[in-house]
């Protein structure tokens, strides 16, 4: 690990270069994702790919989601504000996986709630956030369907899984002008839906990307076998 700040610097370089012509426009999600070290989240069998523009196995038949991705739904998530730094207060994700987007999140937030229902992946978040020094973020093993605190008031949420439907609940718990970034649909089609709260009574519901996630599943697990 002690160089790989020096090995890894130029297809992180790549890396960015890819998101620009891939459309990601936003510089403070470009710096974000510039800062943190993809490679950590991931076995180290797989590091000299860690920085190609694809999701890879992080077991329990779990990935990590594509850079481009994370990039995308992370600039939809805050395209409201304009400001540089911690711009939002508390912002819920449900499906933590390696916690690769919720590192990319704590550069935005000054809380990050990340809910993941495979216990055994939770604990590998943990490592690999205390790796990155990240330390506003409350990692709850819980079924992102029901485990958020319903007292919380959220300025976005940001969901790794697709359900069939968007979680209609969740809209009560948004601060006007929040977000909800979510990948919606079968395992078949799936697009990117944005769902914002436009007022305490309106929302307005837009469709991007056709996406590829893993689906939605209800409950939690210890060991991630039934995934
Ligand atoms: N963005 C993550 C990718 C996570 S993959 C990363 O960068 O690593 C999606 C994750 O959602 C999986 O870990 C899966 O276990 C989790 N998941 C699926 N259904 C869930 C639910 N109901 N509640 C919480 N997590 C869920």
């Amino acid at each position: 690990m002690s160089n790989s700040g020096f090995t890894f610097r130029r297809v992180r370089e790549e890396m960015i270069e890819n998101l620009l012509n891939m459309g990601i426009k936003d510089f403070r999600v470009l710096d974000a994702i510039s800062q943190v070290p993809r490679h950590i989240f991931v076995d180290e069998a797989l590091w000299s790919r860690a920085y190609e523009n694809r999701s890879l196995t992080i077991g329990y038949k779990q990935t990590i989601s594509q850079p481009y991705i994370v990039a995308k739904m992370t600039e939809l998530l805050i395209s409201h504000t304009k400001a540089r730094g911690k711009i939002l207060n508390n912002v819920l994700e449900l499906g933590t996986g390696c916690g690769y987007q919720t590192a990319v999140l704590s550069y935005f937030s000054e809380n990050i709630y990340s809910i993941e229902r495979i216990k055994p992946l939770v604990s590998k978040a943990r490592e690999n956030l205390n790796e990155l020094k990240i330390r506003n973020v409350e990692l709850i093993h819980g079924d992102g369907f029901v485990d958020w605190d319903n007292k919380k008031k959220y300025d976005g949420v940001i969901c790794a899984a697709a359900p069939r439907e968007y979680p209609h609940d969740l809209v009560d718990n948004l601060n006007v002008s929040a977000k909800i970034v979510i990948p919606v649909g079968s395992s078949k089609s799936q697009k990117l839906n944005v769902i914002n709260k436009i007022s305490t009574e309106e929302i307005e519901q837009d469709l991007y990307d056709d996406v590829s996630f893993v689906p939605m599943l209800p409950g939690k697990s210890d060991d991630g076998l039934d995934s």
